[in-house]
């Protein structure tokens, strides 16, 4: 079998997804997901003109040859584009696989090691009431798992809180990127009380998480996880920029909180000391921005060496493809944690066909062959590439903080 042909596929149903079919000489095609939030061309562009010659000839079953020969062939590695752009072609080869055995991906990972892979959404709201609402509803739909976010009084366009304002998270807005506002004094403010509420009229029944997105200093995180100790969180996610490992270790020696990183890494090399050091619970890469599940099947084989979990980034700006590549992985994996989900829009529903699905609490995938997903292009070429960034942040200063 031989691949003679890679299409890159840039679609907008609802917000902009980058897609890669490649297709072989037996009639035999996978699809990938090689979507990077606010700079969808740059990977398109990416694959089109320098990955997708390469592949043209070459034997689609020979997967990790294909990966090496992208990843260090190339000499230039790393980084969101390249490895995003890997993670797409990486990913249509596991379909391609799949398909040509008859087979679901997990089955070709080793098969199931459980039914169905515990799953957590987002709940916000502009007060703590609001999201104590917000969680109720997720509990009628069967969440056991669920993470919470609250506005920071005193500013505006808190992040995690969007849905509230009645904005689509991370949809399309075109021209400039929407400014937040945030202060880490306020923040560190309202975080713990909110935990507090959602303890008192919740119980302990649910398990809660919470998202710092990568925005406070070591000695602030610190602050934060020891606070938060008494509410029993599932975990803190990303406390600290991707850039500052070293600072896990002061988290560490200031609480046992369970602490979980991960979604802005691009290879294993990124994730190691913090796995090895056992200076985070769970580790949570983003399948499509690691160079897919070729990479992240390593990744969880060396977590699980440490004793460490996984919960793979799940959020809406990646594609349904990656989602699904997320839940065959889970399936497979003896240290599996959690799973991240989105529930896609109609639309996006409409143009991504399969993928995985939730039920009572789980993510599961059916055992189509391959990823189980596809895509209808007829439909996919009317929703055309809306021009998108995501959001910035800015101080009270106006200075520039992490988004
Ligand atoms: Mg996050």
């Amino acid at each position: 079998m031989k691949i003679t042909n890679v299409k890159v596929l840039v679609t907008c149903p609802g917000r902009n997804y980058v897609l890669v079919k490649i297709e072989t000489d037996e009639g035999l095609y996978g699809w990938g997901d090689a979507t990077l939030n606010g700079r969808e061309l740059s990977v398109a562009s990416a694959l089109e003109n320098h990955i997708a010659p390469l592949l043209i000839g070459r034997d689609p079953d020979r997967i990790e040859d294909t990966w090496q020969m992208l990843f260090r062939g190339t000499y230039w590695r790393g980084g969101p584009v390249l490895m995003t752009a890997l993670a797409g072609v990486d990913l249509a080869l596991w379909d391609i696989k799949g398909k040509r055995a008859g087979l679901p991906v997990y089955s070709l990972l080793g098969g199931k090691t459980r039914e169905g892979a515990l799953a957590y959404s987002h709940c916000s709201g502009e007060s703590f009431e609001e999201v104590e609402d917000c969680i109720r509803e997720r509990m009628e739909q069967g969440f056991k798992v669920l993470r919470a976010q609250v506005a920071v009084p005193g500013t505006h366009g808190t992040y995690g809180t969007a849905v509230k304002r009645g904005e689509a998270v991370g949809s399309v807005r075109e021209a400039a990127p929407f400014v937040e506002q945030w202060e880490p004094s306020l923040y560190l403010k309202v975080v713990p009380p909110l935990f507090e509420h959602l303890r008192s009229t919740l119980g302990d029944e649910i398990a809660l998480l919470h998202d710092i997105h990568e925005r406070l200093n070591p000695v602030q995180a610190s602050q934060l996880a020891r606070a938060l100790e008494p509410y029993n969180l599932f975990f803190l996610e990303d406390p600290l920029r991707p850039e500052h490992k070293e600072s896990f270790r002061l988290i560490r020696q200031h609480t046992t909180i369970p602490i979980a990183m991960g979604e802005l890494f691009h290879t294993r090399w990124d994730a190691l000391p913090l796995i090895t050091e056992q200076l985070i619970d769970f580790i949570r890469c983003d399948i499509g921005h690691i160079g897919g599940l070729t990479e992240a099947r390593k990744i969880a084989a060396i977590a699980e060496t440490y004793n460490v979990q996984t919960a793979w980034h799940g959020p809406g700006d990646i594609a349904p493809m990656t989602h699904a590549a997320n839940v065959h992985l889970d399936m497979a994996i003896p240290n599996f944690g959690v799973q991240e989900m989105t529930f896609f829009p109609e639309a996006t529903q409409e143009v991504i066909t399969g993928g995985p699905y939730f039920e009572d609490g789980y993510m599961k995938v059916t055992d189509a062959p391959g990823l189980g997903t596809d895509v209808n292009e007829a439909l996919a070429a009317k929703y055309e590439y809306k021009s998108a960034y995501l959001p910035m942040v800015r101080r009270f200063d106006g200075s520039v903080h992490d988004w």
